[in-house]
């Protein structure tokens, strides 16, 4: 696998997509000291990068803030070509944005190109709702007078980006400030940077103006510190662990800015004895499998009622055992490596402590030989409420499967964490459904599906999860403020 990524890179993506400069102000800053990028699967240093520092963003913020009032200006119309410019861009050079993320982040190119679509459809929806900023007239409560609410772009923005999705989480933040009308100043995850500056190349292709959309990589708390700190940032949008999420948020509070956060998952997917057992074992395989399980909708807590327990076990255990695991870069790959050493750590930790205190362990592929970034896919099953594995999130292709009894109790145990961004029900039955639809307390929920996100949709979650939500209309309010304005003494 040594020199699969680099030969990759080399032959298939522009070169100005692997210099590593950072976007300030609309210039290319290649920066006197460099980041190295290595490929996750096997270690490989595969590009450098610019190491911005403090000064750099303090540089971007300004340029931002120079830009604000022009940016702001221009018709919703014109920002919304511009954006839906850059997402042909990005459709156009999918595959070798694909390439990139795989290179970089690991995930299996299938899934990376998926993501590059999934993408772009942020910016080709957020170009068109740019345009629907409605305000209100509010039937008035005061004689001769005329009361409206209008929306206002907020000011400059910011986006600290995680690396699960390093492309399609920098759109979906961007792509609803630059239809406010905010600019917006992205800050990448040190893992995951040349995807990220490759987009940022498409964005000045579109038509971008200098310094309305900027990215700078570095050192993560070098780089945010200003981004919390600053007064002149109005909107700071954040994709990461909770630890982190809470740290930005006090930051934050200093300024009083506006704060967007998607925090980790701890989703519980609720299989009843009445449902297909083939859907249900596909969908729960979807949801815990997809991004390797690197993501914050990830199945992590799977609660199967009794009477099918045993039977979705045989069948989930047989089709994790027909996951391939292996490069990105390699079609037949199902599970890349861990992004990070720490994911994988944590995964093992997890799957030691659910096997020392009495749950199966079903481990069908041996991956010593491939690194220590790889983690094979895990069925974990008899896991109890006590287990590391089902009281927080994995974060990697560990499947932890519970028994249950009856609704009441397994709506008590799915609702009984501070985690509340997806929710998954699996059931034949109306009724339940619906009255599991009202009752289960989590931003998303999926009822006989795994797969529900996309742009019009508004994720987010509740609890520590997080705060605000990313796409549809609710996406956009993140970066606008309401006006309201009373017009009095109309009576003539
Ligand atoms: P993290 O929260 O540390 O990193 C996410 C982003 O925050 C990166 O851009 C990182 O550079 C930045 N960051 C890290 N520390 C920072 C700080 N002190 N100040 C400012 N920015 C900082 O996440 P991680 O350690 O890479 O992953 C750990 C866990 O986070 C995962 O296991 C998962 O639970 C969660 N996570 C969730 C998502 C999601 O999609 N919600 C994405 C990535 C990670």
């Amino acid at each position: 696998m040594i020199g699969l990524a680099k030969k990759h890179l080399d032959g298939l993506c522009r070169r100005d997509f692997l210099t590593g400069a950072a976007l300030i102000d609309g210039c290319w800053i290649a920066g006197d000291e460099r980041d190295v990028v290595v490929d996750p699967a096997t270690g490989e240093v595969i590009a450098d990068v610019a190491r911005c520092r403090a000064v750099d963003m303090n540089r971007a913020i300004a340029a931002a803030e120079g830009c604000f009032p022009k940016w702001q200006q221009l018709l919703p119309a014109k920002r919304g070509e511009i954006l839906s410019s850059w997402a042909s861009l990005m459709l156009s050079h999918s595959e070798q944005l694909a390439v990139l993320v795989t290179c970089e982040q690991g995930k299996p190119l299938s899934e990376a190109r998926n993501e590059i679509a999934y993408g772009a459809g942020f910016l080709e929806w957020f170009a068109a709702e740019g345009e629907r900023a409605y305000g209100e007239t509010i039937p008035s409560h005061k004689l001769g007078s005329l009361l409206q609410v209008r929306m206002h772009p907020v000011g400059v923005a910011a986006a600290i980006t995680p690396w699960n999705f390093p492309v399609a989480m920098i759109t979906r933040k961007a792509g609803a400030a630059l239809a406010a009308g905010c600019p917006i100043i992205v800050k990448p995850a040190p893992e995951t940077p040349l995807s990220a500056l490759a987009v940022a190349r498409l964005a000045e292709e579109a038509g971008i103006p200098r310094g309305v959309f900027q990215v700078l990589v570095g050192d993560p708390i070098e780089l945010s510190t200003p981004l919390v700190r600053d007064t002149r940032i109005r909107a700071l949008s954040f994709t990461g662990s909770t630890e982190v999420g809470r740290v930005l948020l006090e930051g934050a509070a200093a300024t009083v800015k506006k704060v967007s956060l998607e925090l980790g998952g701890h989703a519980p997917f609720l299989v009843f004895d009445d449902v297909n057992l083939e859907k249900a074992v596909a969908g729960a395989m979807a949801a815990k499998f997809a991004t390797s399980g690197q993501d914050c909708l990830a199945a992590n807590r799977i609660y199967v009622q009794r009477g099918i327990y045993g039977a979705f076990v045989n069948e989930f255990a047989a089709a994790t055992a027909r996951l391939t695991v292996g490069h990105g870069l390699d079609a037949t790959t199902d599970i890349g490596p861990m992004t990070k050493l720490s994911v994988a750590t944590k995964c093992r930790a997890q799957i030691e402590d659910a096997a020392a205190k009495g749950a199966r362990v079903m481990s069908p592929k041996q991956v010593q030989a491939l690194g220590q970034n790889f983690v094979p896919p895990t069925l974990l099953s008899d896991v109890t409420d006590e287990m590391l594995v089902a009281r927080e999130e994995t974060f990697g292709p560990v499947a932890a499967i519970l028994p249950f009894d009856s609704e009441e109790e397994v709506l008590v145990r799915a609702n009984g964490s501070e985690m509340g961004l997806a929710a998954y029900v699996y059931t034949d039955n109306l009724r339940r459904a619906l009255r599991l639809s009202e009752k289960i307390e989590y931003g998303m929920v999926g009822i006989n599906t795994s797969s529900f996100t996309g742009p019009p949709i508004p994720f987010g979650g509740w609890r520590q999860s997080g705060l605000g939500r990313e796409g549809s209309r609710h996406g956009l309010a993140e970066y606008m403020e309401l006006k309201y304005v009373c017009f009095g003494d109309l009576t003539a």
